[in-house]
């Protein structure tokens, strides 16, 4: 009747056996090693797997089924080692063999479309399903947005999929496109080939912090000569004066960076300060860089620059006692002490864009789920249930032993 929307990725090949086939649980305390003895394989085996299989193989926790299947004097042993790998042990009369094989499963299909009726949607989703699998996969789904929003009257449409073996849920479901509406306001999220999930326009749905500098310093390789004071002592003018601004020591011709992407609004000598640059920045940010031997050679006033851009070379005019640079910072027109500002560490969040053919991709998934999710909000979805919290069924699957 209804299409087929179950996969067989790999034929149950033992399943044919399993009149011979018994299964066990891996005892506290056996090593792989141990193991072997006491079923009478040669441990040579053992030490011919390299390195990340052996250690692959001391994940196998007491607790853990698994099968051995008997045929005359010969036996298969199955091990899971992961949700996806198992370690297949074969002795043959005196010959042995072990290898680490995917594990035989299939994959289903399922969706499901939801019209929430209550204040509690993730529940509803849940009665419906009876997995918590997907419901954390929902959350993982769009993990920057409020959930808790979703309201009396919202939808939730999910199309997903959910690896089974023996009827046993391997690992949680993945949703593969989704849809929420809230208040009328669509939520698309679709799952990118990065396994991250985005809306239709490649947004991801997940805010990244990371830290930033929004100030570098202007000279690498330096020395604070003088730091920001209302009152210190001048070597040249002998009375206390104030410095506004901080002194880096450097050898001449050392070069000078813009310490933040800007606008350069002043260039030439001003009495005290020399050959100086003032730089506009936003936030109603201006930065002076004094004392310089020379300029950039094609820098002129009007010109964008970007943040570590040379802007010039270290000297010592004006009045100076040697090479160094000068740096005034200053906040609507009132200095600033620019220690604060350079090398500060600002929290800020990223939200991931996809761009050109990742872009190209996800923007076709778009598309193609366009018609799925007219139609589901017809039929209300095939979802997959789960009983007893392992076993997995779906409404259309006929009863097979
Ligand atoms: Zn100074």
């Amino acid at each position: 009747m209804k299409k087929v929307l179950l996969t067989l990725l790999f034929m149950f090949s033992f399943d044919t056996l399993s009149l011979n086939a018994k299964s066990y649980r891996w005892e506290q305390g056996e090593t792989f090693l141990s193991f072997l003895r006491k079923q009478g394989i040669s441990q040579k085996l053992y030490y011919g797997l390299d390195s990340d299989d052996r250690e692959l193989l001391a994940e196998i926790r007491a607790g853990q089924r698994y099968t051995i299947i008997r045929r005359k004097r010969d036996k298969t042993i199955l091990i899971p080692v992961t949700d996806e790998l198992q370690v297949k042990i074969t002795k043959r009369g005196k010959r042995g063999k072990i290898i680490l094989e995917p594990i035989p499963f299939e994959v289903l299909k399922g969706s499901i479309h939801l019209k929430v009726t209550s204040r509690e949607p993730l529940k509803e989703l849940y009665r419906k399903t009876h997995s918590r699998g997907l419901v954390k996969a929902l959350k993982e789904a769009y993990s920057s947005l409020n959930l808790k929003s979703i309201k009396r009257g919202d939808t939730i449409t999910i199309f997903y999929e959910q690896k089974r073996r023996k009827k046993r849920a391997i690992s949680n479901p993945k949703i593969l496109a989704s849809l929420i509406t809230i208040g009328g306001k669509r939520y698309y999220s679709y799952l990118a080939d990065d396994g991250r999930y985005y809306d239709s326009l490649g947004r991801e749905y997940r805010v990244v912090t990371k830290r930033y500098s929004p100030y570098v310093k202007p000279v690498k390789r330096c020395r604070v000569s003088s730091r920001f004071t209302y009152k210190r002592f001048h070597p040249i003018l002998h009375r206390y004066k104030a410095h506004l601004g901080v002194d880096y020591a450097a050898p001449y011709g050392t070069p000078i960076r813009a310490i933040s992407d800007g606008k350069v609004i002043r260039k030439g000598y001003r009495g005290g300060y020399g050959k100086s640059i003032t730089v506009q920045h936003s936030k109603g940010l201006k930065s002076l860089y004094a004392h310089m031997s020379r300029y950039r050679g094609d820098l002129k006033v009007g010109d964008r620059i970007s943040k570590g851009s040379i802007i010039g070379y270290v000297g010592s005019t004006g009045r100076s006692t040697g090479p160094h640079l000068h740096l005034g910072i200053y906040k609507y027109g009132k200095a600033v002490n620019p220690e604060r500002y350079i090398n500060i560490r600002e929290k800020r969040c990223y939200v991931k864009r996809l761009k050109g053919r990742e872009l190209a991709k996800l923007k076709r998934k778009v598309v193609a789920y366009r018609a799925k999710f007219r139609r589901i909000s017809k039929t209300g979805g095939n979802p997959i249930f789960v009983k007893n919290g392992i076993y997995l069924y779906k409404k259309n699957e006929t009863k097979k032993s």
